[in-house]
């Protein structure tokens, strides 16, 4: 690295916290300014994928996260109505013995949070930034007019609702897709497959899923993150029919989630989750780099999000230590994961209809296409590539190896 820059990081989720780690670890100063009066984890469980993971093994927080997440063999759907199998992707056997992590969301957030404290990264909460301003330097201005800076470089991981994107004039607002999700963290139950993300589907327009997500701190108890697809616009109409009338619902297409449901006394344990589409032209350019959920926000159904965020952290760490000046990183970050984050954006956009939506011919296409793409090579190991998010290379260009799966124990 040539020099030591002073930067700023919009947002402590996991690009932010990431991308603080690989900046302080390459001698530059770092502040994270994060709006919550305690930085905190939003929503419930997700996957990492091979890709995320090989960042946490770079970062050297594998074992960490590896110790409170449940790791995923397989993703397994089934019609409701005839039991029939329409989904099965396993995890590609031939490279070693990749597999996902499923985390509570605390636990991947805990993982970040203590290493970025251990390193003594200055963590400013209750601050919410609101417009970047650059020039020779670069400074914020909050919601609440105070600016800070000046530095040499901003980092907006703020998350898909940024407010600093569109300093780089790029006008993309997330686009509401129709269907969103209730989710719970709930006590996990024996009787499901602890391996697996198993799903339930009834046409598009019913979706169930339960996931093993682990324990969200050291010494918890295991685990599921449960969830249930529905449209935004219906959860009024869900509430105002009650809650035993939403659990009997659940219960007609999956009777043995009666586990589940049965954990749930309040609505206000489900939290409506919206989804939204977007994604940046150009993520990096006047001393601005925008990383994650902030660059490119999509619905979870390729359970991509956090993968990608990490990866973006990464591709930052390495463009900032490759280049002479802040210009020629911004533009090596941009270019290392344009292709990736294009393709993965087009293929959650154009599947996600598939799983959820009004539509009753693409579920019917679903039923029989995937279940034989499935089973007929190279289907098999397409499909488990393009969950494990490796359909185009998205290491090299990033400086990172894949994690060698091996050495997972
Ligand atoms: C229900 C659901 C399920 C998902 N499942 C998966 C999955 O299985 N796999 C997967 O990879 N991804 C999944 N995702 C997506 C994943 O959660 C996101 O992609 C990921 O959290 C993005 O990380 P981020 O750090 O970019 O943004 P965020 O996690 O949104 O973090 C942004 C941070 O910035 C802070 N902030 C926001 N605005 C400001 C401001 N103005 N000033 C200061 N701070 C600010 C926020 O408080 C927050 O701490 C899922 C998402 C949802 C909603």
């Amino acid at each position: 690295m040539s020099r030591s820059y002073d930067i700023a990081i919009a947002g402590a989720g996991p690009a932010g916290l990431a991308a603080a780690l690989y900046l302080k670890r390459a001698g530059h100063k770092v502040t994270i300014f994060e709006r919550f009066d305690a930085p905190k984890p939003v929503g419930s469980g997700l996957i990492l994928q091979p890709t995320g993971l090989t960042v946490l093994a770079d970062l050297g927080l594998l074992d960490d996260i590896l110790s409170l997440g449940s790791r995923i063999e397989r993703l397994h759907g089934t019609d409701a109505q005839t039991g029939r199998t329409v989904l099965e992707v396993r995890y590609d056997a031939r490279r070693g013995r990749r597999f996902g992590l499923a985390v509570h969301r605390a636990a991947l957030f805990g993982v970040l949070h203590r290493a970025a404290l251990r390193e003594a990264i200055t963590i400013e909460t209750n601050v919410e930034v609101e417009t970047p301003e650059t020039g020779e330097r670069a400074g914020l201005v909050c919601t609440n007019g105070k600016r800070l800076g000046p530095f040499d470089l901003i980092v907006d991981a703020s998350g898909a609702r940024s407010k600093l994107r569109h300093y780089l004039g790029d006008a993309a607002v997330p686009r509401p897709l129709a269907y969103g999700a209730f989710w719970a963290s709930l006590g996990w139950r024996d009787g499901f497959d602890g391996s697996a993300l198993l799903q339930r589907y009834n046409k598009a327009s019913i979706m169930v899923g339960v996931l093993p997500i682990g324990r969200p701190q050291p010494g918890a108890q295991d685990m599921a993150a449960f969830f249930w697809s529905l449209k935004p616009a219906d959860a009024h109409r869900v509430k105002a029919e009650g809650l035993e009338a939403w659990k009997a619902g659940v219960i007609s297409v999956w009777p043995e989630c009666e586990v589940f449901t049965s954990q749930i006394d309040s609505f206000e344990q489900l939290s409506l989750a919206r989804y939204g589409h977007h994604t940046m032209r150009l993520p990096a350019g006047r001393r601005l780099a925008v990383i994650g959920d902030a660059a490119h926000s999509t619905s979870p159904q390729l359970g991509q999000g956090a993968n990608m965020a990490l990866l973006d952290a990464a591709a930052l760490g390495h463009a900032l230590a490759q280049a002479n000046t802040i210009d020629d990183a911004l533009g090596t970050y941009a270019s290392a994961r344009r292709w990736h984050v294009r393709v993965f954006q087009a293929l959650s956009l154009s599947l996600t209809p598939f799983y959820q939506s009004d539509s009753a011919a693409l579920p019917f296409v679903r039923d029989r296409l995937v279940a034989a793409l499935a089973r007929v090579p190279p289907g098999p190991q397409f499909l488990a590539a393009m969950v494990a998010g490796t359909v185009i290379d998205p290491f090299r260009r990033i400086g990172l190896a894949e994690f060698q799966w091996s050495a997972a124990g």
